[in-house]
C-alpha cells in the first residue's frame, strides 16, 4: 500500500475561509433573512421590512429603523469576526443580543452580492457601501439600515443546486420572520415578494403576555389563541432564581398531525431544544394520543450565565448548565396550564 502524496500545510486565503464559514451559517435564503432580521432587532428596530425576489435567491433586502452604522464603520461590518456586540469573554458569557460572532455579514458577502445603506440618527444623510468593490458613496434614506443581498450562491453553483423552488424558499423565509415576530410583538414586520405584500404584522402596543397573545393571533390565526391556555411558571410570575417560563400552549384538541406550530424561545432567541420539547411532550403525555403534535409558543427566560448560546454558528441550539431545572420548569408550566380546563371539567362532573 502506498501513502498519499503529502502536501504542505498552508493558511487558507481569506475569501475561502469566509466561504467555508458561510457553509455553516447560510444554507438558503431563509438563513440570510434570519441573520439580517437578528441584526435589525439588535439595532433596536421598531419596524422591519423584508423584500424578496425569486424566493430570496435573486434578492433579499431588509430595511430597519434602528441605530444605523456610521460611515467609518460600514466596511468593518462586513469583516469576519468584527462585531459591536461583545468585546470580552465576560461579555460573551452574559450576551443579551441575538448576534455576537461577527460572522453573518462576512459569510453572506462571501456567497452573494451585498450592498449596505445606512444612516445613524446623527448623520445628515445615508452612506452606501458596495461590498465587492469596496466603494463608499453618499446615499439617501431615513435613519436606519438597509442591507441588500443579490444572487445568493452565484459563485458556488454546487450550493445553488440544493435550493428548492422559489415558493418553497419563500415559505422558509416567511417562517424565519414568523419566528422573530412571535417573540417581538412590539416590532412591526412586513414581507414583500415580487412586489406583492406576503405578510404584515403591525406592532402591538400591549405589554407581556397580552402582546404575545395578540401577535400569536395575527401570525398563526385567531384560532390558535382561542384554543390556547396561558403558561406561567412560577405561577405568580416571579423570577425563580433567574428562571421563568411563559407563553401559550394549545389545548389537546388543537394538536396537529405535524409539528409545525411549536415555537420555543430562550431569552428571546428561537431555539430547537430537546429539553424543552421533551418537557412539553411529557406534560401532554396523558392527554395526547398517537402521533398528535402539541402546539405552543413558549418563552424561557434564564440568567445568561446559565445557558450557553455559543454552541452552533446559527445559534439555534443552546446548552443549559442545568437542563433538569429547565425541564422541570417547562413541564410544570404546561402541566399547570392544562390542569385548568381539566379542573373545570372535574367540577362539572362532580356537580
Ligand atoms: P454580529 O451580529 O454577530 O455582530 P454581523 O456580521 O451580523 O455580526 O454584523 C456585524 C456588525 O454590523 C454588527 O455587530 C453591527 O454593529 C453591524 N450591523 C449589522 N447589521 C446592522 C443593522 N441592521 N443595524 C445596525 N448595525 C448593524
Ligand atoms: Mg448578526
Amino acid at each position: 500500500t502506498s501513502l498519499p502524496p503529502r502536501r504542505p500545510i498552508r493558511e487558507l486565503p481569506d475569501e475561502l475561509i469566509s466561504q467555508i464559514a458561510a457553509g455553516e451559517v447560510v444554507e438558503r435564503p431563509a438563513s440570510v433573512v434570519r441573520e439580517l432580521v437578528d441584526n435589525a432587532l439588535d439595532a433596536g428596530a421598531k419596524q422591519i421590512t423584508v423584500r424578496l425576489l425569486g424566493g430570496g435567491v435573486r434578492l433579499i433586502a431588509v430595511e430597519d429603523d434602528g441605530v444605523g452604522i456610521p460611515q467609518a464603520e460600514l466596511s468593518q461590518a462586513v469583516k469576519r469576526h468584527a462585531t459591536s456586540k461583545i468585546a470580552s469573554l465576560a461579555e460573551l458569557e452574559s450576551v443579551g443580543t441575538m448576534g455576537f460572532r461577527g460572522e453573518a455579514l462576512a459569510a453572506i458577502a462571501s456567497v452573494a452580492e451585498m450592498g449596505l445603506l445606512s444612516r445613524t440618527q446623527g448623520d445628515g444623510h445615508a452612506w452606501q457601501l458596495d461590498v465587492r468593490s469596496g466603494e463608499l458613496a453618499p446615499g439617501a434614506r431615513s435613519p436606519g439600515t438597509s442591507i441588500e443581498v443579490r444572487e445568493l450562491f452565484y459563485a458556488t453553483p454546487a450550493r445553488r443546486k440544493f435550493l428548492k423552488s422559489d415558493n418553497t424558499e419563500l415559505a422558509h423565509c416567511i417562517e424565519a420572520v414568523r419566528r422573530h415576530a412571535l417573540a417581538r410583538p412590539d416590532v412591526g414586520f412586513a414581507i414583500w415578494h415580487e412586489g406583492k405584500l406576503s405578510a404584515q404584522w403591525r406592532a402591538v402596543p400591549l405589554p407581556g403576555l397580552d402582546g404575545i397573545a395578540r401577535r400569536l393571533a395575527d401570525v398563526l390565526g385567531e384560532d390558535f389563541i382561542e384554543r390556547a391556555v396561558p403558561l406561567m411558571w412560577p405561577a405568580d410570575g416571579s423570577d425563580a432564581r433567574g428562571l421563568r417560563v411563559s407563553g401559550f400552549a394549545g389545548i389537546p384538541d388543537a394538536a396537529r398531525s405535524r409539528a409545525d406550530q411549536q415555537f420555543a424561545y430562550v431569552n428571546g432567541r428561537f431555539v430547537r431544544d430537546k429539553v424543552i420539547s421533551h418537557a412539553v411532550r411529557a406534560a401532554f403525555d396523558d392527554v395526547l394520543h398517537g402521533q398528535r403534535q402539541p402546539v405552543y409558543a413558549l418563552f424561557v427566560e434564564i440568567a445568561p450565565e446559565r445557558v450557553d448560546v455559543n454552541v452552533h454558528p446559527t445559534k439555534i441550539e443552546v446548552r443549559f448548565r442545568d437542563s433538569r431545572e429547565v425541564h422541570h420548569a417547562v413541564q410544570k408550566a404546561v402541566d399547570a396550564a392544562l390542569a385548568v380546563p381539566r379542573a373545570g371539567q372535574a367540577a362539572e362532573a362532580g356537580a
